[in-house]
């Protein structure tokens, strides 16, 4: 089994992105395994602290690591917008593989001073472990917003993301680049996309060569996805479409079978909304998009 850092590196090199989605629960895990599995291409499952409060941190470590193992298949688990040392060091003894540490609303010196503890701490206990450190405004929350966030001044500036790095030591960096979390209202139906600083980008990866995650890409303009991967982008986070895609299959489910109480004659069709978007983004990240236009990926043919 190939290390989580070996994948990275293969994505730069191919100029690609791994996806990482956000779970809650063992549908959503299940969709998104499916999808990697459908279209045989490695992925991180993200869970940030509230929804590793819902799961289990040790539980969901289980799971993910029950599928890697008995699947002999690359499936990740990640930390998501860890927000304090001690939640961060219980996911790293629990056995994630990745802890992304998000102090980026204090002011960046203190930012800076907070992630270098935690990447030293963290690394002490598993020197295997990858850390990802957050600079700029990205906003919070991958929900339905009402109004847009002003995000402008909270931009990453490539000096800035230089500075952080080497003061910190963090593996991969989270910059704010257009990107934001959650999605308008606007976005829902699809036709106002999210845009990205794609130049942007490209000068902070020109100034640090470091792996670089999109979070908050729920939303974005399937160019702008595609640019920015190409600009140095090395893994691409998605949560809130999935959580769309979770709540339109369970309505739709519930809907078609009002006098349904049998969990798993309900819940594969909120598997199946999940695993559609999860597979297109996949493919789109990967660059297998015509693949999958032509094998199409349903619970039909699995
Ligand atoms: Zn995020």
């Amino acid at each position: 089994m190939q290390t989580l850092r070996k994948i990275l590196e293969q994505a730069e090199t191919n100029r690609v992105a791994v996806g990482h989605f956000n779970v809650s629960d063992l549908v959503t895990l299940k969709a998104v395994f499916e999808a990697a599995c459908h279209l045989e291409l490695p992925v991180i499952v993200g869970v940030s602290e509230g929804e590793r409060r819902f799961m289990g941190v040790r539980q969901v470590s289980a799971l993910v690591k029950s599928l890697r193992e008995a699947y002999d298949f690359p499936i990740f688990l990640n930390a998501d917008h860890t927000h304090s040392l001690p939640s961060a060091m219980e996911a790293a003894r629990e056995g994630f593989d990745w802890i992304v540490f998000d102090v980026s609303t204090l002011p960046f010196e203190e930012n800076v001073r907070q992630t270098k503890a935690a990447v030293e701490a963290l690394k002490a206990l598993r020197p295997d472990i990858l850390v990802e450190g957050e600079i700029g405004d990205i906003g919070s929350g991958s929900e339905i917003h009402d109004a847009v966030p002003d995000l402008q001044k909270g931009l990453t500036s490539p000096a800035q993301a230089k500075q952080f790095l080497e003061e910190t030591g963090v593996d991969t960096l989270a910059p704010a680049v257009g990107n934001m979390h959650g999605l308008l209202k606007s976005m829902i139906t699809g036709n106002v996309k999210k845009r990205l600083d794609i130049e942007r980008i490209r000068a902070i990866k020109t100034e640090t060569r470091v792996f670089m995650t999109l979070h908050g890409a729920s939303g974005t303009d399937d160019h702008d996805l595609r640019a920015a991967i190409a600009a140095g982008m090395t893994v691409v986070h998605i949560n809130t479409e999935v959580r769309l895609a979770w709540r339109r299959g369970l309505d739709s489910a519930l809907a078609n079978q009002p006098n349904e109480i049998v969990p798993y004659k309900l819940l594969p069709q909120v598997v199946d909304s999940v695993r559609e978007v999860v597979s297109a983004r996949l493919a789109l990240f990967s660059g297998k998009q015509r693949w999958y236009e032509k094998h199409a990926v349903s619970s039909a043919n699995d």
